[in-house]
């Protein structure tokens, strides 16, 4: 049996559900969490049903805002304390930012985005897809430990049956240290809903939307469905949607459980981005767009008559 440190982000009043995907793949293993400043009780629930044995709450100066020296100076003195033989944590964009340092600080190996793994005694087997998702490599890691892995989101799926762990929750102080680029100020983007990448369901708008108005029946639709609204490069570089939007090679990768694209040609760099999701249905009104060739479902057809309906029969559906 390996001992797994998790590292978990938290959110308004849990925690992020990549890390409960984590846990529950880890079960049998022995799991401690590990977060910065302090968990919400919804979060500390969640994590215990999941399967953490203990919760550490990591405190101290200079660690109430995201600094990426800060928390991997504090995070590798408390990793170092614990005698860990992994380290996990989801692929979202400040662990992206944060693990390689802290790897690196370890002097440790790191598998990055993976999409599955198992855990044979302590060894660890991961798969990761590479070339924009056109074949997946198999990883292990060599080298001292504790290794480090990151998770991508929706990935690995929640687990239908957890098995609990103790959910002792400790606090620990981290210190950290020097900071020579400081992070001054996080203004948060406009949008309140679930960020893209953990997203469950999207809507993505293409170049086809026209401008950035027409993205109104793009979130009347995803209001409804509680998805979260996406782009396509090119509608993005005509000004149509933000860069936090855009889905692909150059924007974010997303594995939903429903991905609808809506006038999207499905560029390869596109599809990079989005090939890993369960289920693809897409809009278009040229029958031999590429997407067609991806998609589980498809709509031939004017995505300015298709979305509406499509929103108003959910919106019946649903009650
Ligand atoms: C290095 C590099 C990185 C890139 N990274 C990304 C990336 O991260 N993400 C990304 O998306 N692209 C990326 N691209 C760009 C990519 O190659 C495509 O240019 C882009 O994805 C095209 O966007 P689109 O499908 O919205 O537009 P188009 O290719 O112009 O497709 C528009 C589609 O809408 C359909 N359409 C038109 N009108 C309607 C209508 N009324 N109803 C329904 N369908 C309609 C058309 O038939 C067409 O298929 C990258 C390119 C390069 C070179």
């Amino acid at each position: 049996m390996a001992k797994v440190l998790v590292f978990t982000e938290t959110t308004a009043n849990s925690v992020k559900s990549v890390t409960l995907e984590i846990l529950g793949k880890l079960s049998g293993q022995s799991i401690d969490v590990v977060a910065i400043g302090d968990v919400p009780e919804e979060g500390i629930k969640a994590l215990a049903a999941h399967g953490a044995e203990n919760i550490h709450k990591l405190k101290g100066d200079n660690l109430d805002k995201y600094s990426p020296e800060g928390y991997a100076n504090a995070l590798k003195g408390f990793i170092s304390s614990g005698n860990y033989d992994y380290v996990f944590a989801g692929s979202t964009a400040l662990a992206k930012d944060l693990f390689p340092r802290l790897s690196g600080l370890l002097d440790s190996g790191m598998a990055s985005e993976v999409t599955n793994f198992i855990m044979e005694g302590d060894n660890f087997n991961g798969t990761r897809p590479l070339f924009a998702g056109k074949c997946l490599a198999k990883v292990t890691i060599q080298g001292p430990k504790p290794h480090f892995v990151t998770v991508r989101p929706n990935a690995l799926g929640m687990p239908e049956s957890p098995s609990s762990g103790a959910g002792n929750v400790q606090e620990a102080s981290g210190s950290a240290g020097e900071i020579r680029a400081a992070i001054k100020e996080i203004i948060k983007s406009a949008s309140e809903k679930v960020d893209l990448t953990e997203a469950n369901i999207i809507v993505s708008g293409g170049r086809a939307m026209k401008n950035a108005e027409n993205f109104k029946i793009l979130n009347e639709l995803a209001e409804v469905i509680g998805a979260t609204v996406g782009a396509s490069r090119a509608a993005v570089d005509s000004g149509y949607a933000p860069h936090s939007m855009q889905v692909g090679q150059t924007g974010k990768t997303v594995a939903p459980s429903l991905y609808i694209a809506c006038g999207i040609s499905g560029a390869i760099q596109h599809l990079a981005g989005m090939r890993t999701s369960k289920c693809i249905v897409a809009i278009n009104t040229d029958p031999d767009a590429p997407i067609f060739t991806k998609a589980d479902y498809g709509i031939v057809g004017d995505l300015f008559q298709i979305v509406p309906i499509l929103t108003e029969e959910f919106k019946s559906f649903l009650g």
